[in-house]
């Protein structure tokens, strides 16, 4: 598979560091608060790259922490604690907010069809192993301890700025809201390991350390995280384009310092979602959730196909009227594969399932394009070949894609057998039997008559062997 690799700014054939194994790890949310569906973007494109690289047949193992202590306001180690903020907002410890806040994220990724991780860690279940790593960097140089909070020394590292292709406005995203430098820092660039000296006397969760009772920085969570779970080598590692800089620029430099020698060979970072209001977030405009989209009678799914109807490398622009264009797209999808019928005398037709499955793997193999990935299915429909056929490709490709298709067919033609004919429909029935009645009379100027009430109402009437039909 070729992908692009935010490290090197080029497509990059995936190569795992063991052949055919797979250690990802993504960056999970800071349970403070709901996602909004700008996160769960990110969440959505990175599923679909576990579930493609899966189906090319990798044995993925995919690693997620939960940051539930040492998030700052601003990515970069200034203002409150994110987990903090929340607790004091709604009266709640520490704890139970992360506990509220992480179950409500994993209900929105079960909505939107996205897998679980194989591990999930909470960053307060790791406390031995980011002392472990803060005390590998004091030992090896990398690190030092000012005004008692221990420090990275960027100005040890010959290429901090990895990711320096960003747009400057990227870049600045984390550090947007510095309310105040740090005077302990040697390099402005510079990042917390470990807080002693709290700017909050009311910091709830603190834990015994070397250097004194204190809590550790966010940045060396995902990287202690990830070499616990996948070793010193990690293949992919994914997240939203904001966190590119600081947060895994920090990784980077803190792992690679601490490990001596390369650490993730492939960054996978997804785009914005932005809204009319320039990027989503949570404080500006409408908070936008996967609830709220469910209270205003969207279907999650239709919002998954929304975000695979756009590549991830771009930044996506939502809208009502967007998602409203994508759920009749989706209702229209699901009922045209509803109409194809399960016929277990038909064989299934193995060329054609190569020839389609082929042109999948070609399209999401070059840098997961979705898109194409979705025109695959249209593709698989329009095909001259048997409904059997049709439908195996069809699950086989939402093994990736994940929108329940064949299921919602199956719900789509229960309701339809289940549901009673509409007044109006009784009244269309009526008046086409008092025509046909009207026609065995010979009575033409009745049936005329009747014929033309039916057209004013939009009825086409075809006069078939098996009897008179009816259509809109
Ligand atoms: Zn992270």
């Amino acid at each position: 598979m070729i992908l692009y690799n935010s490290a090197t700014r080029s497509k990059d054939e995936i190569k795992p560091h063991t052949e055919g194994k797979i250690n990802m790890y993504t960056c999970g949310p800071t349970v403070y608060h709901f996602a909004h569906i700008g996160n769960l973007r990110t969440y959505i494109m990175e599923d679909v790259l576990e579930k493609f690289l899966r189906y090319s047949g990798y044995d993925v193992k995919r690693v997620m922490n939960i940051t539930d202590v040492g998030h700052l306001s601003s990515d970069a180690d200034t203002g409150e604690d994110k987990m903090l903020k929340g607790a004091k907002r709604e009266h709640k410890t520490v704890m139970e907010i992360a506990k509220f806040y992480t179950d409500a994220f994993f209900e929105d990724c079960n909505k939107l069809n996205i897998k679980k991780p194989d591990v999930i860690e909470p960053a307060t279940n790791c406390i031995p192993e980011f002392i472990k790593m803060v005390q590998g960097l004091l030992d090896k140089g990398y690190a030092y301890i000012a005004g008692g909070n221990v420090y990275f020394d960027t100005s040890k590292l010959k290429n901090y700025y990895v990711f320096n292709n960003f747009d400057a406005e990227d870049l600045a995203v984390g550090v947007r809201d510095s309310v105040s430098e740090d005077e302990n820092k040697r390099n402005k660039t510079d990042f917390v390991l470990w807080f002693t000296k709290s700017k909050f006397e009311d910091q709830e969760l603190k834990w015994d350390s070397p250097w004194g009772v204190g809590y550790p920085g966010w940045h060396i969570e995902c990287s202690a995280i990830s070499i616990k779970h996948n070793g010193e080598y990690l293949d992919i590692h994914c997240g939203g384009i904001d966190n590119a800089f600081p947060h895994h620029t920090n990784e980077i430099a803190q792992s690679e310092a601490y490990l001596g020698h390369p650490w993730c060979g492939h960054w996978f970072h997804v785009l914005h979602l932005n809204t009319s209001n320039g990027k989503m977030s949570k404080s500006k405009g409408e908070f936008l959730t996967v609830s709220l989209l469910e209270e205003k009678g969207y279907d999650p799914l239709a919002y998954r196909m929304f975000c695979l109807q756009s590549h991830y490398r771009k930044a996506q622009e939502f809208s009502y009227e967007a998602l409203d264009n994508t759920s009749a797209v989706f209702n229209k999808l699901i009922a045209r594969i509803a109409a194809l019928k399960n016929d277990p005398s038909e064989e299934i037709n193995e060329d054609a399932v190569k020839k389609y499955k082929d042109k999948f793997k070609e399209v999401l193999g070059n840098d997961l394009n979705t898109s194409l990935a979705i025109t695959c299915l249209y593709d698989v429909l329009k095909a001259d070949t048997n409904d059997r056929t049709k439908l195996f490709l069809i699950e086989d490709f939402d093994r990736v894609l994940s929108l329940d298709l064949i299921n919602e067919a199956k719900k789509y033609n229960e309701k339809a057998q289940s549901q009673p004919e509409s007044d109006e429909d009784k009244e269309i029935q009526e008046l086409v039997e008092k025509r046909t009645q009207a026609r065995k009379e010979k009575n033409w100027a009745e049936a005329d008559r009747i014929r033309d009430q039916l057209k004013d109402m939009g009825i086409i009437l075809e006069d078939t062997p098996q009897g008179v039909k009816w259509h809109r």
